[in-house]
């Protein structure tokens, strides 16, 4: 039996975690789940997979939560530090999946303790990556990629042929917006954002794809999970979202990998590794598609591509600044306060105007996303107000 956590059990890599295990009950045993506001859901995940922890991860929700698991014999707490301290006992697997760099303090724990991480929570690179990698490196923890582009670079990359790769070639559906010019996204609103042709997500990281900013933090992200550098990861637009990503070698060789876009294959990958486990994902039929297209991606129409570039360029300091002030940005966009054309630009400026001094440890990064949420947040009140 291998022993599970999984942090951020409530959101849609979260119930796709729990769907792809619930299948396996005798594999696997669930150690703890935590959530945020929908402890209805928390609490039946909870009974439904006999875990031995529930954790919300506001405070105020605890009475509510210890109610509807009264006589269950489930540990029930709340409140961040409660979230961190779950991720801390041990498990052999746990899948990092809070939104956010929320998920940072989480994640750093698994790795402080042991045991497979499998990581959907991007951020956690994005915001501070060299000091994750190299915990991960000095606690030699397994980090098994769940981002379905990673997970596909990490089963293509061949370890033994790592200095005959020519280049990461890291596909991108294009969003929802792939086809629409600049004056359409002036005026975009959430619901228009939120809805992805071809994957169902959160809100935010479907934001994120609209913008392009998720393959922008999916750069990154790669470049730290791989050790390649930036120049080595092409971004290629493929609206089908078949081929979750390929590696290209100096032989001309191609290794890409291929399914139908469904989060349970990334999952059933991660929970399974080092071995194989079926998933429910609808088996590729490739003689059901009338043609398979990429394209290069147009980065005036999406801005986000070059500002990420840029601030990966700059260091861990101006990619902690850059994800910190998207989240804040994405979430005035989600409330109606600023445009969709604004997240970006808001983005920028908070990046301009910004100190990029070294950030050394973790709380240096943390920090720095405190201070660079207060200056999104600042910035974003005064454009209200003009
Ligand atoms: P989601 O919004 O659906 O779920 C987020 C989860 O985090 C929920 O369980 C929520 O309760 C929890 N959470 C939110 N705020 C929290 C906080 N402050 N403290 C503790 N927990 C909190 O998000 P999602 O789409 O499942 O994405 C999760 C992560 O996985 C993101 O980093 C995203 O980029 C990554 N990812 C998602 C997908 C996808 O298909 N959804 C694909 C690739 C990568
Ligand atoms: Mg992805």
């Amino acid at each position: 039996m291998k022993s599970v956590t999984i942090l951020g059990s409530t959101g849609s890599i979260g119930k796709n975690t729990v769907d792809v295990i619930a299948r396996f009950p005798d594999r696997f045993n669930v150690k703890a789940l935590t959530g945020n506001k929908n402890i209805a859901l928390l609490a039946q995940q909870a009974k439904e997979l006999h875990a031995e922890i529930a954790v919300t991860a506001d405070k105020a929700l605890y009475g509510e939560l210890k109610e509807l698991l009264s006589g269950s014999g489930i540990r029930v707490e709340a409140g961040a530090e409660a979230v961190v301290a779950a991720a801390a006992e041990p498990a052999d697997a746990t899948m990092s999946s809070i939104v956010g760099s929320a998920g940072l303090l989480p994640t750093m724990a698994v790795i402080g303790r042991g045991g497979d991480l499998l990581l959907a929570n991007k951020e956690t690179l994005v915001c501070a990556g060299e000091i994750v990698m190299k915990a991960v490196k000095d606690k030699r923890i397994s980090l098994i990629p769940v981002d379905s582009e990673h997970s596909a670079i990490f089963q293509t990359l061949e370890e033994k042929h790592r200095s005959a790769v020519d280049r990461i070639l890291l596909t991108a559906s294009g969003g929802p917006f792939r086809d629409k010019d600049a004056a359409f996204m002036e005026n975009v609103t959430p619901e228009q954002a939120v809805a992805h042709p071809n994957w169902s997500m959160g809100a935010k990281i479907s934001v994120d794809s609209a913008t392009m900013m998720n393959k922008g933090l999916e750069i990154i992200e790669a470049c730290h999970l791989f050790a390649f550098p930036a120049d080595k990861i092409e971004v290629v637009v493929h609206p089908q979202s078949v081929v979750h990503s390929a590696v290209a070698y100096v032989d001309g060789s191609v290794l890409a990998h291929m399914g139908n876009p469904d989060m349970r294959t990334p999952i059933a990958y991660a929970l399974g590794w080092p071995e194989r486990i079926a998933s429910p994902t609808k088996p590729l039929d490739l003689t059901a598609f009338s043609g398979l297209t990429f394209f290069h991606p147009d980065e005036s129409r999406f801005p986000a591509l070059r500002t990420a570039k840029a601030a990966l360029k700059k260091g861990q300091t101006a990619t902690d600044v850059m994800n910190a002030a998207n989240e804040v940005a994405v979430g005035a966009f989600l409330n109606r306060e600023i445009g969709f054309t604004d997240i970006v630009k808001t983005v920028d400026a908070v990046l301009e105007a910004s100190d990029l001094s070294p950030v050394r440890t973790i709380d240096d990064v943390v920090a720095v996303d405190k201070q660079a949420r207060e200056r999104a947040r600042a910035m974003i009140d005064e454009r209200i107000k003009k």
